[in-house]
């Protein structure tokens, strides 16, 4: 029986891990389908605190592990599979195995939705990005291309014309679903572009390891081009990582889970840190300072109740 079991080895997850560990409370933490969550597909961060020269994503999710390690978390591949909470202690399966534990952090985060393309997916951190605000800085002056017709895309092109020479948003149908406001920035800025009816058969150049230009069709005439970019944004949004908890955990209609205040979830005992229930912010600060808020309200919670 454990006193808290972390779903998730991001940066929310580990910080977590550092201070229920800290607490004497001997974490499990649980690294997912994606180990070190965002981070561990990024390349440089340039905006934690404390790192003035910058830090590389996976060194830095990897450091708060070690950090966690060092204090006593304990670290288990796998993802979870199914979950009971529907009574204390809380039961989960985990790959074959079923575990026992009195509270649950759940910060298995929210995965970014890609086109899914081979081409876009080995060039991830190297060109291809689903973070403006992690990988912007690095397009100054360069063509920069976004995918995608929601908010997120309108407010990333607006976000990498502060950087890029030229924004390209490329949307597969003619209609948007951002709303009027966001779409209306976006078209009133002079350096964004729109393509329409238009999708992306393929990014190069992988044998390069860089972005060069992207291969795109117009699907309603089949008419293909190529067109030269630097820097490959994809903005058709994020899926939670909340698919073991459903029925069971408060999830809005998109699957992320509802706060009920500070960490909490809607059942006693379980609590959010990260990605998972933040759809506004996905900073790794601001999940780091969520899986910090976590864990102290499970040590708080587990005093209450005597342990
Ligand atoms: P979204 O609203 O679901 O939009 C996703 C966009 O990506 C859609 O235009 C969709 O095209 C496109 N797309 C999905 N799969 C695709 C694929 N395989 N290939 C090409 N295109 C694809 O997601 P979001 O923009 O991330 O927004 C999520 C939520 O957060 C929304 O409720 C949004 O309002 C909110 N949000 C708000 C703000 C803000 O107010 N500041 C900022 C960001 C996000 P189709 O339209 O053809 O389906």
């Amino acid at each position: 029986m454990r006193d808290v079991i972390i779903i998730g080895s991001g940066c929310a997850g580990n910080t977590a891990a550092v201070y229920a560990a800290r607490a004497n409370l001997k974490p499990l933490v649980v690294a997912g389908h994606e180990p070190g969550g965002q981070l561990s597909i990024t390349t440089l961060v340039e905006n934690f605190p404390g790192f003035p020269e910058g830090v590389d994503g996976p060194v830095l999710v990897e450091n708060i592990k070690k950090q966690a390690e060092h204090f006593g978390a304990e670290y288990l591949h796998g993802s979870v599979v199914e979950a009971d909470l529907s009574k204390r202690p809380f039961r989960l399966l985990i790959d074959n195995e079923w575990h026992e534990t009195r509270t649950l952090i759940v910060a298995s985060g929210a995965s970014a939705r890609w086109l899914n393309l081979p081409s876009e997916q080995k060039l991830i951190g190297h060109g291809v990005s689903s973070c403006a605000t992690c990988d912007g800085f690095f397009y100054r002056g360069k063509k920069i291309m976004v995918i995608g017709g929601g908010d997120t895309a309108m407010e990333e092109a607006n976000f990498l014309t502060r950087f890029g020479e030229e924004i390209t948003i490329v949307h597969r149908r003619e209609e948007f679903r951002a709303s009027k406001i966001m779409l209306d920035r976006a078209r009133n800025n002079p350096k964004i572009k729109f393509l329409t009816n238009t999708v992306v058969d393929e990014v190069h150049d992988v044998e390069k390891k860089i972005v060069t230009s992207v291969k795109l069709r117009n699907w309603r005439t089949n008419e293909t081009w190529k067109r030269d970019v630097d820097g490959f944004f994809v903005a058709i949004g994020h899926i939670p990582n909340t698919a073991a908890f459903l029925g069971q955990l408060d999830l809005d209609p998109d699957g992320y889970v509802i706060s009920h205040g500070g960490a909490k979830t809607n059942i006693q005992g379980v609590f959010h840190a990260g990605d998972v229930q933040d759809r506004v912010y996905r900073q790794a600060i601001t999940a780091a300072g969520a899986g910090c808020m976590a864990a102290i309200e499970v040590e708080r919670f587990l005093e209450a109740e005597g342990h």
